[in-house]
């Protein structure tokens, strides 16, 4: 006889079935819940269906019910593939809010959400359950159905099991197996372990989970009351003396390394009974790197401090908090006594960093403070083991900081009060691809909108945009004082062209000569770095400099060697590639960038006896040079760092009291709209490399715009002069904050089909515009070639939409390129990419 279904039990699943179609529809089908799965099916457990002729798809329950009101004869699931549900209902109810604002099918939005292999290695295995040697539990099962089966199984665990007290440490059997072994159909397989595990006689996991769950590791204990000191040489009292108060152990590696010891003599002082060697399960831990961080000491905040901690907490969470001050002002210490406050509240932190977590500062610190066990990092290395684990641990609320770049703002966070993002100006918060094409910013806007969060942003250098919002807010919490009176470095411009008509003709400017030679003197190090212009080409005037603009918009046009024109990648203007420059009528146009080899060469040309390094994308080819490269500087292994923007982030070397930066202007003559913004960004962070110790820091910035306004605010490291200009260029030129951007990218291997498809799209959009009345606030820009017109043998061309509609225009925006995609009107070749919120225009 069947059990009788529980209350609260469902009949009925929609599953998302994990269909591979070009459409953007979301599969998401109706399923019988069979009996045997009646009381353990969750929204959020992956599960294999049938689906048209095949038969085992993977899918997600993504919801449950009793009724069924439709037509058609139901197909049953399969089989439940972990019984642990991945995610709840409020988490995907978050997925759908992203798959419909990046107009991204749900299915590719789990895809980027959910850690890799969680699903596709969730392979279910059975082992022996508590009750396996329980006669009672077995003589239940032996007079039902399929009960001589039954019997069999559990003798075959029973045989198989090297212990029954650590069952999930032995193998596991897939279900496939013991049907195979029993000679049972898979439904009847289902059916009987549905029923044994009811009465403890099995066990199943998943296999992932098994695995990370049960590592072991050997463990050496002191034994205080063995007497055998007289017997032992000092080496080897020296060894239990360590151990004397451990009574946790110390895992054999540690003694191993500390002491300078080996196994062999651990092993000969447990025969000598002077320790003990076992066996123990280790919790992994992967952040056993920084149990021996010492422990924090504890500030009194400052005022200015206190007020941004009381802001956040007593303030309302409408929007984000931006927290505002230079390295050294403080914000790390804020962040950490948030994070305490709501740990006190019973609530979870999620911090978000630019770089992988296990390298940023703030994770140290974090660790040293609240202790590894309490903190959970998401970054690239962690095996899928770890990831399963963490993620579960996240899900059922063991784990209350989440530490992680871009991606950790997926982490299945429960009880969310905080989340904060350190250094919220970088661009590796936005993905680029594949969709969806996510900013984590504006996702933990919407997380903090649903769970009731607050959200902190951090920066020396804010996000313009992110700038203008706070401000307008009152939400700016500002950091205006440095610990410690470090000064900050003393930054000067060189003037290029006054270099040039006196004759000097070197990368490298007379000043930046001497303060090297300073440096050399001194023994003090230096960085170079040289700002590279990228893949693309701009023109230049080889006598003053200048950089060939367009005319309409006002950013660097980009030439064409094939068929020798100009281009604006903005509105598609097209030249002929000019003669002479418009500034001083030279007629000696460069359009090709200086590598870092010839600064090298340079270098040691002049300081024969330097120790130069080099740290540049052909460097970076080769596995873990960049690792090596800024290891071997920080150890004082070479007094000249040179390099392109890598060098401009996370070096923090004491040494370090000079920075030169080789042609400046490229760092804010892109075609891109943001492109002072990051430039100044960009030269005020390489600026920070300089005097982080006790000595003060030098800055030598070279350039030929020398009036260019981000030179003149870095000058003076004054982010709000540079905000105030750069803020009103955006609102006459009508950029973010003041606009939301849009950006259609097709591309193509034929050049005309990959035109004229986009010029209809543009044609098509425009009409959808007209049909919403929301004509008059939009802009459409394009549609033009990219800057990279080419990528892999396919021709790229963009069309940019300006809009000042706000959100009805971003339906318009979506619902077209759903349509389009899912249309009939999409040829095979074409390849069609929507970018919401478009970051880079490149
Ligand atoms: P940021 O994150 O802005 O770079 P930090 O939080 O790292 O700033 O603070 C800079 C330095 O000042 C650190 O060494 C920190 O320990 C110290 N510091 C921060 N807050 C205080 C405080 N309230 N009292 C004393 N020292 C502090
Ligand atoms: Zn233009």
């Amino acid at each position: 006889m069947p059990p009788p279904v529980a209350t609260g039990t469902a009949l009925y699943a929609q599953v998302l079935v994990n269909v591979t179609a070009r459409t953007l529809q979301d599969r998401i089908f109706t399923y019988l819940i069979p009996e045997e799965f009646h009381a353990v099916a969750r929204i959020g457990q992956p599960v294999l269906v049938p689906f048209g002729a095949q038969t085992d798809l993977t899918g997600f329950i993504v919801d449950l019910g009793d009724t069924y009101e439709g037509r058609f004869k139901l197909r049953e699931i399969t089989d439940i593939l972990d019984e642990q549900p991945l995610f709840d209902a409020e988490y995907y109810d978050f997925i759908r809010w992203v798959s419909d604002y990046y107009a991204t099918p749900i299915p590719q939005v789990l895809d980027v959400a959910l850690p890799a292999n969680l699903v596709q290695k969730a392979r279910k295995v059975v082992f022996a359950g508590a009750n396996l040697t329980d006669p009672m539990a077995v003589r239940k099962v032996q007079h039902e159905k399929n009960g001589r089966k039954a019997l069999e199984l559990v003798e075959f665990l029973y045989q198989n099991t090297s212990s029954l007290d650590e069952p999930l440490s032995g193998k596991g059997y897939t279900p496939k197996y013991l049907a195979g072994k029993l000679r049972l159909p898979t439904k009847a397989i289902n059916q009987l372990l549905a029923r044994l595990r009811a009465l403890g006689l099995v066990t199943v996991e998943t296999e992932l989970r098994a695995k990370t769950a049960i590592k072991t590791i050997r463990k050496v204990f002191s034994r205080p009351e063995a007497e055998t000191a007289e017997k032992l040489t000092a080496r080897q009292r020296e060894i239990v003396a360590y151990l004397r108060d451990k009574p946790e152990g110390v895992p054999v590696q540690q003694v191993v390394a500390e002491l300078g010891t080996t196994p062999e003599t651990l092993k000969r002082l447990e025969s000598l009974g002077a320790l003990r060697l076992e066996e123990v399960q280790s919790v992994r831990d992967p952040l056993s790197l920084y149990r021996q961080l010492q422990e924090h000491t504890h500030f009194k905040l400052s005022a200015y401090q206190q007020a941004a901690m009381d802001a956040v907490i007593c303030g309302d969470n409408s929007a984000p908090y931006l927290l505002y001050g230079i390295t050294g002002s403080g914000k790390t210490e804020v962040y950490m006594s948030l994070a305490r406050h709501m740990l006190e509240n019973g609530q979870s932190v999620l911090v978000m960093v630019p770089e992988i977590a296990l390298t940023s500062q703030i994770a140290r610190r974090f660790i040293a403070h609240f202790g590894s066990e309490n903190i959970a990092l998401w970054h690239s290395n962690l095996s899928d083991g770890e990831k399963a684990d963490t993620w579960q641990k996240l899900n059922n609320g063991e784990l209350k900081i989440l530490i992680g770049a871009r991606s950790a703002v997926w982490a299945p966070m429960k009880r969310l009060g905080l989340i904060m993002i350190d250094e919220e100006h970088e661009s590796s918060y936005k993905q680029d691809s594949p969709a969806p094409r996510y900013n984590a910013k504006t996702l933990a806007m919407e997380l903090a909108r649903r769970t009731g969060a607050r959200l902190l942003l951090g920066s020396a250098t804010p996000e313009v945009a992110v700038f203008y919002e706070a401000k307008a807010g009152k939400r700016i919490l500002h950091l205006p004082e440095r610990f410690g009176g470090r000064q900050l470095a003393k930054v000067s411009i060189v003037d290029m062209k006054r270099e040039r008509a006196q004759g000097n003709r070197n990368q490298l400017s007379r000043a930046l000569d001497e303060e090297l030679l300073r440096n050399l003197e001194t023994g003090e190090q230096s960085i170079i770095l040289l700002n590279r212009r990228g893949f693309y080409t701009t023109i230049q005037c080889t006598t003053c400099d200048y950089i060939f603009m367009c005319p309409d918009c006002d950013v660097a046009v980009t030439f064409h060697r094939t068929r020798n024109m100009v281009c604006c990648h903005y509105c598609g203007h097209e030249g002929e590639r000019p003669q002479y420059c418009p500034v001083c009528a030279g007629m000696e146009l460069s359009h090709s960038g200086v590598g870092t080899q010839r600064i090298e060469d340079e270098l040691v040309r002049k300081f024969p006896e330097a120790r130069v390094l080099r740290l540049d994308s052909d460097v970076m080819q080769r596995k873990h040079a960049h690792r090596e490269i800024f290891e071997a500087f920080s150890a004082g292994e070479g007094d000249i760092l040179i390099g392109t923007q890598i060098v401009a982030k996370g070096l923090d070397v004491g040494n370090v009291t000079l920075v030169g930066v080789v042609s400046a202007d490229s760092a804010f003559a892109l075609p891109d709209y943001k492109s002072a913004e990051r430039g100044f960004q960009l030269l005020t962070q390489v600026a920070g490399r300089a005097g982080r110790g006790d000595k003060p820091g030098r800055v030598v910035i070279q350039a030929v715009q020398t009036q260019h306004m981000v030179l003149l605010h870095t000058e003076k490291q004054d982010y709000d002069g540079f905000y105030e200009e750069e803020i009103q260029q955006r609102e006459t030129l009508g950029f973010p904050p003041f606009s939301q951007l849009f950006r259609f990218i097709v591309s193509c291997e034929n050049e005309k089909k990959g035109q004229q498809f986009i010029q209809a799209a543009a044609l098509h959009l425009r009409e959808s515009f007209g049909q919403a009345g929301l004509e008059q606030q939009i802009q459409l820009m394009g549609p033009a070639p990219c800057v990279l017109p080419r990528i892999q043998a396919r021709y790229r061309f963009h069309l940019l939409v300006k809009s000042f509609a706000g959100e009805p225009a971003r339906q318009v925006v979506a619902d077209f390129y759903r349509q389009t995609l899912s249309g009939s009107a999409l040829p095979e070749d074409i390849n069609f990419i929507l970018d919401i919120d478009a970051q880079s225009l490149l």
